[in-house]
């Protein structure tokens, strides 16, 4: 499927990362591709350098709940409540084992918030509504996106400052992928102006293989400079850590999957100034295979009722 105009697409540009104040969404609709992973030893690496971190789980399955130690079904509040406007976020958010770095916790009945939200108002806003309190108290907010494009990651879009993108070293990463970026640049249209990918994260790469180094070449050379320099490597650390309740950065921060997440906050970091920006070529057009999973990362449907509510993107070529 080519994707006639995306190197246009706003949501491509490259500007400064942050690390301060910095609200970041970590969404791909497939699953399994590293976005908890991502968000909790990222999160962990940030607070390891001394940024106050707050990781918000908005994915009914949990896994970052769960990987910091925390019960969901424990019955305290949860993200849920906050979307649903029946919490606020310090009512939500609770420690974890990981020093400076806190949680609002994921329930199972987000998986209904999907639903509700369609007929609420103001419904692609309600997290950002929540998470406005945040700016003081954090430096650094990490939302872990479910595996699908729905209402809570439209939501999750439009809180957010950047996205950052995990994508599986495997057969297919690219696929969804246009989709992706696709319903993020409409988000930016229309509900967050501000809103840019800020790094594209190969993750679980293997040097063993030809394959790994293959994907990482391909989406190289269809995204450019937004794909982070940073590479995860497939970590036994990385998988065990959860049923540890603590991020492998933590756990064991000599790991090597553990010191890929350190060196990609540094990368963040390192980069503030932009300077590395000036004269970067802008991402070719892309072509993907057509949306829908097969193999690795399956992408998650879409409920009934979100289709009506957030109609498919079509493809749009335009220049605005
Ligand atoms: P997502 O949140 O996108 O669904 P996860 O972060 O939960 O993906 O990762 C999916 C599975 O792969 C989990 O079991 C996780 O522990 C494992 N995993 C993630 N990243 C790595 C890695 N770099 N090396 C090995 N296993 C990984
Ligand atoms: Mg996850």
């Amino acid at each position: 499927m080519a994707l006639p105009g995306i190197q246009k697409w706003q949501i491509l540009e490259r500007r400064p990362p942050r690390v301060d104040g910095w609200l970041v969404c970590v969404a791909n609709q497939k699953g399994g591709v590293g976005k908890t992973t991502t968000t909790l030893n990222l999160g962990a690496a940030l607070a390891a350098r001394g940024r106050r971190v707050l990781v918000v789980d908005i994915d009914p399955q949990a896994n970052a709940t769960t990987g910091l130690g925390l019960d969901h079904r424990a019955g305290g509040k949860s993200t849920y409540d906050l979307i649903m406007q029946e919490a606020s976020l310090p009512e939500v958010v609770v420690p974890t084992p990981v020093s400076g770095l806190q949680c609002a916790p994921a329930s199972v009945d987000l998986a209904g918030a999907e639903i509700e939200l369609v007929t609420a108002l103001a419904r692609e806003h309600r997290l950002q509504e929540c998470l406005v309190e945040a700016a003081g108290t954090f430096d650094v907010v990490f939302i872990d996106c479910p595996p699908s494009l729905g209402l809570l990651t439209i939501n999750a879009m439009v809180a957010a400052d950047d996205l950052v993108v995990p994508v599986q070293c495997e057969y297919y990463a690219l696929e969804g992928l246009g989709q992706l970026v696709g319903n993020a640049e409409r988000v930016r249209k229309s509900l967050n102006r501000e809103l840019r990918i800020a790094g594209i994260l190969l993750t679980m790469y293997d040097a063993r293989t030809n394959l790994s180094p293959e994907v990482a070449e391909e989406v190289r050379k269809h995204f450019g400079p937004i794909v982070y320099d940073t590479v995860i490597p497939r970590s036994i650390k990385l998988s065990e850590a959860p049923s540890f309740g603590e991020p492998a950065v933590t756990l064991d921060p000599s790991s090597r999957g553990a010191r890929s997440y350190l060196a990609l906050a540094d990368e963040i970091a390192s980069t503030r100034d932009g300077s590395q920006t000036e004269g970067a070529p802008s991402p070719t057009s892309v072509s993907v295979p057509g949306p829908g999973g097969r193999g690795y990362g399956v992408a998650t449907p879409i409920p009934p009722g979100i289709e009506r509510a957030w109609p498919p993107l079509q493809p749009w070529t335009g220049t605005g």
